[in-house]
């Protein structure tokens, strides 16, 4: 019987690892291959060209051409034969290079006498690394089996091109022609955590402007046309690449599986039938799907619904002629996420568990995105201006959240920082999973009720893995924020059921809608207000639009039917605003009472305290409101008169004064008098040295973010709160503009845990 004929790659594979492992540098070995690679595969040259940036190669090594030319010979993306393969991902074999319409001659690379040629892009994440080739002085075709042979070859020479070694001779190379790299860059942490992956510019999906089409023809056209053009190109990318087998073939498969699904597409071209333009239709065949697939439970099915957001941007792009913004999301484990600006529901666009840091140019701690991103886990930097337009997607980038610093590209010594101090966070998570079980109680015996905040359907999860008293702020606009329609009161109640039935015996805090500013709707234009953080929203909207209100009311007296429904209104600002507010529910509830609905076994009805004038009507509140919650991130920004969305005041102003620290004692000061439950949701309750001077202050219930619970459990169990107490009091006559020294100065000298 005949053997099955070996690949030749192996062989020469085999020769390439013993010289990769020998101690040379990088460049030496790289040139060494080259001579390997010709000698072997009976070529007359071998070059390899690697990519200095998205517009340029540059030859690296050679063998059998003009030994002086490496460094000084490049070509442009694009340019010439070598320019072309790693433009389109393409290997390209010519028997007669010259006369091809693409040949590009360079005098200095030493190619004179050479015909036939063999090229093959080096291919990482979908993107060209560089080109590697081989040339021989004859006119030869050169066979399948040679092509592939090369093919093979190059994915190893890939990996030495992209090793670290390679970036930090890549980064010298780029010093000393003098061009300008940042490589550490400082922001501000907003949240903190360390991580390394490859970059994912978050594009903005542009707002489809125009709806209706002219000419319904002409619009199918072009969309067939498009969704050809990226269906080919998709095609040309995986199938020139060999990414060998394993899950992240099968997400590709997935992944090419919607961009070609007849299904969908008909959809889309049914949209464009009955009117629609090309790109109204693609969002309006996504909405469907969002709607059936959204509420699922089943994570493959989830993680299906970002492949299909992934294929409609691209197909949007590809309409407006801009295939460039396809992000590698769903084709790296790990990511790191530039964006310039973000919502919250945008991050969910994402698959949440492969993000490894996110990057905002703007940005400041109380964007919600932050929030977010903090209950999830994920470090965040932000404030660093030009960013977005100094990354290229897929260049690895490390993050440490925890000082605000940005690597881009880092050397092999700052990758393995970030990786020992990914170990330490995950053995600090385990110490304070553990402390999640103890009880939330001071060194001197006092109980702090210590709830937690919740926003997307997975901080859920934080009702079962911490022994928390309860959720001390639902915010409710954040499904409605994730949706691209309004909930109908159906779909509400499955919301807040889910909830209460989670939550089982535990207090749950509801807060109405609190949307505007910046917390938009998809589904309604903006209101392009001049000052929109005090202008038409939250319960301003809900009780101008009083439907919306009640609906969401009956919703809540639906879903905590039989047990305690507690809700609270946002921005109230005045008592009369309360009153409105609170018999909108006591109306619902009579309604509810007369169509014998099952209704809560008790009402409360409480506010935020985030509006400073309402701290001056607070005593007549606290005759009327059965709790209290203050809304600090709000406060803060009113009390300062400081946006609270803009990053140049981030650092201007600090709720650790002894301004903001006053009010926040009147008010717990007056809850107590009034004997009214009050307890503080905005993000010091989530800070330990925040959370710590509350405590100090008299407040004895916070809710933080469930991802903050278990640092702040730990901050609650070192304290000891008769001391604590006297201490902030020493400091609430300081003119000092912050506090934060002196109260991080005492947590260490005491103790305290503060992490
Ligand atoms: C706040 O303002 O402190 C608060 C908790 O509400 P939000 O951050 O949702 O505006
Ligand atoms: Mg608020």
């Amino acid at each position: 019987m005949k053997e099955p004929s070996i690949n030749p790659a192996f062989k020469i594979l085999k020769i390439l690892r013993e010289i990769n492992e020998e101690q040379i540098a990088v460049e030496e070995r790289l040139n060494r291959i080259t001579q390997v690679i010709a000698e072997q595969m009976k070529a007359d040259g071998c070059s390899c060209f690697v990519s200095i940036d998205d517009n340029y190669l540059e030859l690296f090594a050679a063998y059998g051409f003009n030994p002086n030319a490496t460094h000084r010979v490049s070509f442009r993306v694009g340019e010439g034969l070598i320019g072309n393969i790693a433009k389109n991902c393409r290997p390209m074999a010519v028997s007669d290079a010259p006369s091809h319409p693409k040949y590009v001659y360079n005098k200095e690379f030493g190619e004179d006498g050479y015909k036939s040629f063999l090229g093959v892009p080096l291919i990482r994440r979908n993107r060209s690394v560089g080109v590697l080739l081989i040339e021989n002085k004859e006119e030869r075709e050169y066979n399948r089996s040679e092509q592939e042979t090369l093919e093979t070859l190059a994915m190893f020479v890939a990996d030495i091109v992209t090793s670290d070694d390679m970036q930090e001779f890549k980064t010298n190379l780029i010093k000393q022609r003098g061009l300008i790299t940042r490589e550490k860059i400082k922001g501000i942490s907003l949240s903190k955590g360390y991580g390394l992956g490859h970059a994912v510019l978050h594009r903005r999906r542009h707002a489809v402007s125009k709806i209706i089409a002219e000419d319904k023809d002409k619009e199918l056209d072009r969309l067939t046309e498009a969704h050809k053009k990226m269906n080919e190109d998709l095609d040309a990318k995986f199938n020139s690449t060999k990414l060998g087998i394993g899950e992240h073939m099968d997400i590709l498969d997935a992944y090419l599986m919607f961009a070609k699904d007849k299904g969908w597409f008909k959809k889309i071209a049914d949209n464009v039938i009955s009117g629609l333009t090309a790109e109204a239709a693609i969002e309006r065949a996504y909405e469907d799907m969002w709607n059936r697939l959204s509420a699922t439970k089943d994570n493959y099915l989830k993680e299906r619904l970002h492949d299909l957001r992934d294929v409609a941007d691209r197909l949007h792009s590809y309409l407006s002629e801009d295939s460039s913004g396809q992000n590698i999301a769903t084709e790296s484990n790990d990511i790191v996420v530039i964006a310039k600006t973000m919502g919250p529901a945008e991050l969910m666009d994402y698959d949440v568990h492969k993000i490894r840091g996110l990057l905002i140019e703007d940005g400041t701690p109380t964007m919600h995105v932050a929030i977010v991103a903090k209950a999830l886990n994920i470090p965040v930097v932000a404030k660093i201006k030009g960013l977005f337009e100094e990354v290229k997607s897929g260049d690895v980038i490390a993050v440490d959240g925890t000082e605000g610093y940005v690597y881009l590209n880092p050397t092999a010594e700052i990758k393995q920082k970030i990786h020992k101090r990914i170990e330490e966070k995950i053995k600090l998570q385990e110490k304070l999973s553990e402390l999640k079980k103890l009880p939330s109680q001071t060194k001197d015996g006092v109980k702090i009720g210590l709830s937690i905040n919740i926003g997307l359907s997975f901080d859920l999860d934080y009702l079962e893995t911490t022994n928390c008293d309860g959720v001390g702020l639902y915010r409710t606009e954040i499904p409605f924020m994730a949706s691209e329609v309004m909930p109908d009161v159906e779909r509400q109640i499955s919301y807040y059921k889910e909830l209460m039935d989670k939550a089982g015996n535990k207090k749950v805090i509801f807060r109405s809608l609190d949307v505007g500013s910046d917390k938009l709707l998809p589904y309604w234009a903006g209101l392009n207000e001049d000052n929109p953080a005090i202008g038409w929203r939250s319960i301003r909207i809900t009780l101008d639009r009083r439907a919306i209100l009640r609906k969401q009311i009956k919703a809540f007296l639906t879903a905590a039917a039989n047990k305690e429904l507690n809700v609270m209104f946002p921005m109230i600002s005045d008592l009369a605003e309360f009153e409105e507010a609170k018999e909108t529910v006591l109306l619902e509830l009579e309604k509810e009472k007369k169509c014998k609905r099952p209704i809560p076994s008790k009402v409360n009805i409480g506010l935020m305290v985030e509006v400073p004038s309402i701290v001056y009507e607070l005593d007549d509140v606290l005759e009327k409101a059965d709790f209290i919650s203050v809304g600090t991130n709000d406060l803060a920004q009113f009390i300062y008169a400081c946006d609270r969305g803009n990053p140049r005041l981030t650092e201007r102003y600090d709720v650790l004064s002894a301004p903001f620290l006053r009010i926040m004692s009147e008010i717990v000061t007056k809850a107590n008098k009034h004997k009214v439950y009050c307890s503080v949701c905005g993000e010091m309750a989530s800070n330990p040295i925040e959370a710590m001077t509350l405590i100090g202050l008299g407040y004895r219930n916070l809710s933080s973010s469930g991802a903050s619970y278990g640092k702040v459990k730990s901050m609650i169990r070192s304290i000891n709160v008769k001391e604590v107490s006297d201490y902030v009091q020493t400091l609430l006559k300081s003119t000092q503009r912050t506090l934060r020294p002196q109260l991080i100065a005492y947590a260490y000298d005491h103790g305290i845990e503060i992490y």
